[in-house]
C-alpha cells in the first residue's frame, strides 16, 4: 500500500476507475484535473483510467463545453456518466397488482407497465409473466433486451438481501425461500433470448424509501417510509443507505403487537397490520356491508370521498401513529414519509393526532410528515436505483471492465 487516506476518506494515488467513476457520478470531481486533484493521481494515470470508461462507453465528454479547470492552465472539458449506454428493467409487486418499467440509468422512466398479477398465484406464474412484460416494454421503450444491464423487483415482503429470496412472508404465500433471481433471470432470457443479467430484489418499502430519498430528501440523513397497503412495513434510509439491520428484518412494524384480538395473516393476533392496514379497513367496509377486499379497494373509496373509509382510515392513522411514536423517538428520522394505498388526508390526519402527543417533543421538533412524491413509482424507481448502484460501485466496476476487456 503506497496510497494515503485523504481527510475525505479518498485513497489518494491509486484510485481505480470504478472510483474516477463514482467521483464524476456524484459530481464530486467533473474534469480530469478535478480528478488529479481529488486522488492525486498523475494527468497521465487519470488518462489511463477514463480511456477505460470511455472505451465502455460509461463516460462521455458533458455539452456544456470546457470549464477552468481547478489546477489553472487552459479550461477542461467535463465528464458526465453516459446514462444511455445501458437500461434497467424493475418490477413492484403488490398482492394482487404489480408494475414494471424500463428505466434509464439515471432513474428516468422510459416505459411503464401496470395490471393484474396475483401473488398467491406462486413466483412460478408470476415471475414468467413478468418476464413477458418485461419483453413487451423493451419493445415500446425503443431498446433492445441486450442492453439490459439489470433487474430490480420489489416483494411486499421480508428479503434477505444476501440470496435475493423472500422469508417466512406473511402475504406471499408459496414464496418462502424461492429462488427468485434464478426463476426471473430465465424467464428474462426466455422472453427476449438475450444473455442472463444480475436480479436484485429487496423489500418494498426499502426501495420506496430508497427511491424517495434520492430523489426527493437527498439532504436527509435518516429517513423514514411507511407502506400502508394490503400490509404494513417501512423503510429505513440512514446516511443515504437502507438500513436492513442484520438480517433484513428491519423495518417490519406491521407485525408489532398493539394488544388487539384480531387474527393476522402472519398467524399471530394483535399485530398493527390486523388493525391498522388497507387489507383490515377493507375488511371492516365489508363487514358494514361496503364492498371492498383490499386496499385497493379502500383506496378507491377514499378517493371518492366514503365518508366510512375516512372515518376508518384516521382511525387506522392512530393507531399507526401510537406505533410511529416509538419509531421516531428510536431513530429521530428528518423526515416521515406515509406511501401506499391508505396514504391521505384522513390517515395522516390520524397519524399526526398520535404520534404528536406520544413521541418527545424533541424527536419531532424538526420533523416532516409528509406524502409520497413518487407516488406508485417509488418501488420501481429505487429497484433502479439499487441496481445502478450496485453494479456501478467502484468494485464491480473494475471487475465489469475486465470482463469486458477493457
Ligand atoms: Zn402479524
Amino acid at each position: 500500500m503506497t496510497g494515503r487516506t485523504s481527510a475525505r476518506g479518498q485513497v489518494r494515488g491509486q484510485a481505480s476507475a470504478g472510483e474516477l467513476l463514482a467521483l464524476v457520478r456524484s459530481g464530486r470531481a467533473t474534469t480530469r484535473g478535478a480528478l488529479q486533484q481529488l486522488t492525486g493521481l498523475s494527468r497521465a494515470t487519470v488518462g489511463q483510467r477514463l480511456d477505460r470508461l470511455f472505451r465502455a462507453g460509461w463516460l462521455r465528454e458533458g455539452a456544456g463545453g470546457p470549464v477552468d479547470s481547478p489546477l489553472g492552465g487552459r479550461p477542461s472539458i467535463t465528464l458526465e456518466f453516459d446514462d444511455a449506454h445501458a437500461v434497467v428493467l424493475t418490477a413492484d409487486l403488490e398482492t394482487r397488482h404489480a408494475r414494471a418499467a424500463v428505466l434509464s440509468l439515471t432513474g428516468e422512466i422510459l416505459a411503464e407497465h401496470s395490471g393484474t398479477l396475483v401473488i398467491e398465484d406462486g413466483p412460478e406464474q408470476v415471475l414468467t409473466e413478468l418476464g413477458r412484460w418485461f419483453a413487451e416494454l423493451l419493445e415500446k421503450a425503443g431498446h433492445r433486451a441486450d442492453e439490459v444491464c439489470g433487474i430490480g423487483l420489489a416483494v411486499p415482503g421480508p428479503v434477505d438481501i444476501e440470496t435475493g429470496r423472500v422469508v417466512q412472508p406473511p402475504i406471499m404465500p408459496g414464496w418462502d425461500g424461492y429462488d427468485i433471481r434464478g426463476r426471473l433471470s430465465r424467464a428474462f432470457t426466455d422472453h427476449t433470448g438475450a444473455p442472463p443479467v444480475p436480479v436484485l430484489v429487496d423489500n418494498d418499502a426499502n426501495l420506496m424509501a430508497y427511491g424517495e430519498q434520492r430523489s426527493g430528501h437527498p439532504d436527509c440523513s435518516a429517513f423514514v417510509l411507511v407502506k400502508v397497503s394490503t400490509g404494513i412495513g417501512a423503510g429505513v434510509v440512514v446516511g443515504g443507505s437502507v438500513f436492513r439491520g442484520i438480517d433484513g428484518g428491519a423495518g417490519d412494524i406491521g407485525h408489532i403487537r398493539v394488544g388487539a384480538e384480531a387474527l393476522c395473516r402472519c398467524g399471530s393476533y394483535g399485530c398493527l397490520a390486523a388493525v391498522a392496514s388497507g387489507g383490515a379497513v377493507a375488511r371492516r367496509l365489508a363487514e358494514a356491508g361496503v364492498p371492498a377486499a383490499s386496499g385497493a379497494d379502500v383506496r378507491d373509496l377514499l378517493a371518492s370521498g366514503h365518508p366510512e373509509a375516512a372515518a376508518l382510515a384516521r382511525e387506522a392513522g392512530r393507531q399507526v401513529g401510537d406505533v410511529l411514536a416509538t419509531v421516531v423517538t428510536l431513530l429521530n428520522p428528518g423526515v416521515l414519509m406515509i406511501a401506499g394505498d391508505l396514504a391521505g388526508t384522513p390517515f395522516l390526519t390520524g397519524v399526526r393526532e398520535l404520534l404528536y402527543q406520544r413521541a418527545l417533543p424533541r424527536s419531532t421538533a424538526h420533523l416532516e410528515v409528509v406524502t409520497s412524491r413518487l407516488g406508485e413509482r417509488a418501488g420501481l424507481v429505487g429497484a433502479g436505483a439499487m441496481v445502478v448502484e450496485h453494479l456501478y460501485a467502484p468494485e464491480r466496476v473494475e471487475e465489469r471492465l475486465v470482463a469486458l476487456g477493457y
